[in-house]
C-alpha cells in the first residue's frame, strides 16, 4: 500500500476532539475546515512549557537511501502516547517544490504519518503563501523606491541582495532582469527568485516570539547600500508593519493529528543549510505548553540541522532538549561504508561496519552539547538481525542506548522500546545543554569552532570575497549574530563526495551572507541551491484528482 492509501484508511477525528485531548480550550481554536486549526499565540504559557520535556530527533549524514527523521518523530510520539505519556509531535510544513519534484511530501510514511496528508502537503493553511506575499511586498517596495523621484533612499541597485520568492521548483527564475519596458516600468536590474522555504522571512517567522518580535526582526532585514555606502534596512522603507500584517495568520501554529489520533503541530519550514532548518519557536512552545513530551525534528544530519537547532533556535528561545534521538538506518550506514545504492537491500555486515564512523562522529557531536543521545534504528524490511547485532554492539561500545524501531511498519507499537528508553533518559537529565559557542565571540572564531569541532575539519579557509564580507559585517556592527553555516548535507565536510567520517579536510568559506532580521550570518561553503530544479519526470506526472475530489499520487 502507498502512504496515501494507508493514510486514507484512517478515520480522522474532528480537530476539536484533538484539541480537547491536548487540553486546548476549543473556543480559542481557529478551525480551518474540519481537520486543521490555527492556535492563537496567546495560548503559550511560559510556566507550563518549562515543565515539558523537549526531545530532538536528528540523524546521521543523509544519503539517497533516506533516513526517516519525520517518520521517526511521529512514530516516537505515538509510542510515548501508548506508554500513557502526553506527547505531541511538532514538525515543519512541507514545501510544494519537493512535493512535485523528487523528494515528495514531508508528512512521514507508512504507519507513522500526520493527517490529512493531502492538505498538509498541498497549500495546508496558506502559511507559505503568506510568507511569499510578505517577501514579495518588500521586493515591490524596493523597486518602487528605486524608481521614485521624491522618496528615493538612493539605494544602489547593484548592492541589493533581496530577491523574490515562489514556492515552486522553477530553475528558469533563478536569474532574471526586472524593470524592462521603459521609464514608467522601473529601473532595469538583475535579480532572481528563490524558493519560499529559503526566504529570510521564513527564518524570521520561525524564530519570532510574537507579533512585536516579528515586526522588529522584519525591520532589521538588511536590504543593501545607498550610492554613498549607507546601509539600508527594511525599517528605512517602513515596510515591517505591512509585512507583519500579511503574516497575521501565518504566525499561528497549525494543529492536525497523527494516524493514531494524537496531536501534531506543524508550523514553518526553513531550509537546514541556509537557515535554521526546524519548525517555529512558537510551535515548539505551543507543543510544550500542552504536553509532557514534545518531540521535534531538525533537518538533515546532526552536523547541520541539529547544531543550528541548539546554537540558534535553543539559544535564541531559551529551550533545552532533554535527549537527542539519532535516527540511523542500516541502509544508510552501508552506503557510508561504500556499498552502492542498488546493493543496499542485500545484507552486508562488512559495509555496515565500514559505515559506523559516521554514526560515531554524530554521537560524539551530540555529547559535546552535554545531551544524552539514543540511537534509533529506523527499520526497513530488508534489514537483518545480523546487521542489527552489529549496531547493538557498536552502541554498547560507545556507551549509548539503542532501539530498533519499526515505526514505518507498525506505528507507535513499533516504537515502544524507543519510547521507554527515551523516558528513562529524560528522567535522568537534570542539566541544560551546553552551547557550542558564545554568540559574543568573534565571527571567525565561531565559524572555526563549528567547522573543527562538529564537522571535524582541520581548519577553515576564507576566499577574498569572504574576507571582504567579514569586514562588511564588522562595519555594520553585526558580529554578535549567531552563525548558520551553509554546507552540503551529504558529508560532514563541504565536499558531498566524502562519505563516512572524513578527516584532514579544509572547509572553504566562499562568502558570508547577512540575515540580520533572522539574527544570523550565513557563511557559504560549496554551492548552495536556493531554487531547486525539477527532474525530467517530476512527481507531478503521477499526481491526480478524481471527480469526487480524491487526490492520488502523493507520497
Ligand atoms: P526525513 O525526515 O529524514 O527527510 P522522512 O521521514 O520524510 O525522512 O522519510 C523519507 C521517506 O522515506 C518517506 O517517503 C518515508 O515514507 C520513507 N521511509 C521512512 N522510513 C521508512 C522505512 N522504515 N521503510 C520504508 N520507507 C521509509
Ligand atoms: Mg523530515
Amino acid at each position: 500500500m502507498t502512504d496515501l492509501q494507508i493514510a486514507r484508511n484512517v478515520r480522522l477525528k474532528p480537530i476539536t476532539e484533538i484539541a480537547e485531548k491536548l487540553g486546548v480550550p476549543t473556543d480559542s481554536l481557529e478551525p480551518y475546515g474540519k481537520y486543521k486549526a490555527k492556535m492563537p499565540v496567546s495560548l503559550i504559557d511560559s510556566e507550563k512549557l518549562a515543565q515539558s520535556n523537549l526531545i530532538l530527533v536528528s540523524a546521521i549524514s543523509p544519503t539517497p537511501a533516506g533516513e526517516g527523521k519525520t517518520t521517526m518523530s511521529i512514530g516516537l510520539t505515538e509510542g510515548l502516547n501508548r506508554l500513557g505519556k502526553k506527547a505531541t509531535v511538532v514538525l515543519r510544513e512541507p514545501s510544494l517544490g519537493p512535493v512535485f519534484g523528487i523528494k515528495g511530501g514531508a508528512t512521514g510514511g507508512g504507519y507513522s504519518q500526520v493527517l490529512p496528508m493531502e492538505d498538509i502537503n498541498l497549500h495546508f493553511t496558506g502559511d507559505f503563501a503568506a510568507i511569499e506575499k510578505a517577501h514579495n511586498l518588500l521586493s515591490a517596495l524596493i523597486d518602487n523606491n528605486i524608481q521614485s523621484k521624491t522618496a528615493s533612499l538612493g539605494l544602489d541597485p547593484r548592492t541589493i541582495s533581496w530577491k523574490r520568492v515562489i514556492d515552486m521548483n522553477d530553475r528558469s527564475l533563478r536569474h532574471i532582469i526586472v524593470g524592462l519596458g521603459g521609464t514608467s516600468s522601473g529601473i532595469p536590474r538583475e535579480t532572481g527568485f528563490d524558493i519560499t522555504a529559503a526566504s529570510e522571512i521564513m527564518a524570521i517567522l520561525c524564530l519570532a516570539e510574537n507579533l512585536s518580535d516579528l515586526k522588529k526582526r522584519l525591520g532589521n532585514i538588511f536590504v543593501g547600500y545607498t550610492f554613498d555606502r549607507q546601509p539600508i534596512y527594511v525599517r528605512d522603507l517602513k515596510a515591517e508593519g505591512a509585512m507583519a500584517a500579511l503574516l497575521k495568520q501565518a504566525i499561528q501554529p497549525n494543529l492536525v493529528q497523527t494516524m493514531e489520533g494524537n496531536p501534531a503541530i506543524i508550523h514553518g519550514g526553513p531550509f537546514a543549510n541556509i537557515a535554521q532548518g526546524t519548525n517555529s519557536v512558537i510551535a515548539t512552545r505551543m507543543g510544550m505548553t500542552f504536553s509532557d513530551f514534545t518531540v521535534t525534528e531538525a533537518g538533515f544530519g546532526f552536523d547541520l540541522g541539529a547544531e543550528k537547532f541548539f546554537d540558534i533556535k535553543c539559544q535564541s528561545a531559551g529551550l533545552s532538549p532533554k535527549a537527542v534521538v539519532l535516527t540511523t538506518t542500516v541502509r544508510a550506514l552501508k552506503y557510508h561504508g561504500g556499498a552502492s545504492l542498488d546493493a543496499l537491500t542485500i545484507p552486508d555486515v562488512d559495509a555496515l561496519k565500514n559505515g559506523l564512523p559516521n554514526l560515531e562522529k554524530h554521537v560524539e557531536n551530540i555529547k559535546r552539547f552535554n545531551v544524552t543521545p539514543i540511537i534509533a534504528v529506523n527499520q526497513f524490511t530488508s534489514d537483518t538481525e545480523a546487521e542489527f547485532d552489529v549496531l547493538r554492539s557498536a552502541a554498547e561500545k560507545m556507551g549509548v542506548a539503542i532501539a530498533i524501531a519499526n515505526v514505518w511498519g507498525k506505528g507507535g507499537e513499533g516504537a515502544l522500546d524507543l519510547a521507554s528508553k527515551v523516558v528513562e533518559i529524560v528522567a535522568e537529565t537534570t542539566e541544560p545543554f551546553t552551547p557550542l559557542y558564545d554568540w559574543e565571540s568573534p565571527v571567525k572564531e565561531k565559524i572555526e569552532t563549528i567547522a573543527t569541532k562538529i564537522y571535524g575539519a582541520e581548519h577553515v579557509d576564507y576566499s577574498y570575497q569572504a574576507k571582504r564580507d567579514l569586514k562588511k559585517i564588522q562595519d555594520l556592527g553585526l558580529e554578535k549574530l549567531a552563525i548558520c553555516i551553509a554546507k552540503t548535507q551529504k558529508s560532514l565536510s563541504d565536499n558531498p563526495k566524502l562519505l563516512g567520517r572524513p578527516k584532514d579536510f579544509i572547509i572553504t568559506v566562499r562568502e558570508i551572507e547577512i540575515a540580520a532580521g533572522a539574527g544570523f550570518l550565513i557563511p557559504i561553503t560549496g554551492s548552495i541551491m536556493r531554487m531547486p530544479g525539477l527532474p525530467a519526470h517530476p512527481a507531478s506526472e503521477r499526481i491526480d484528482i478524481d471527480d469526487d475530489g480524491n487526490i492520488s499520487g502523493l507520497f
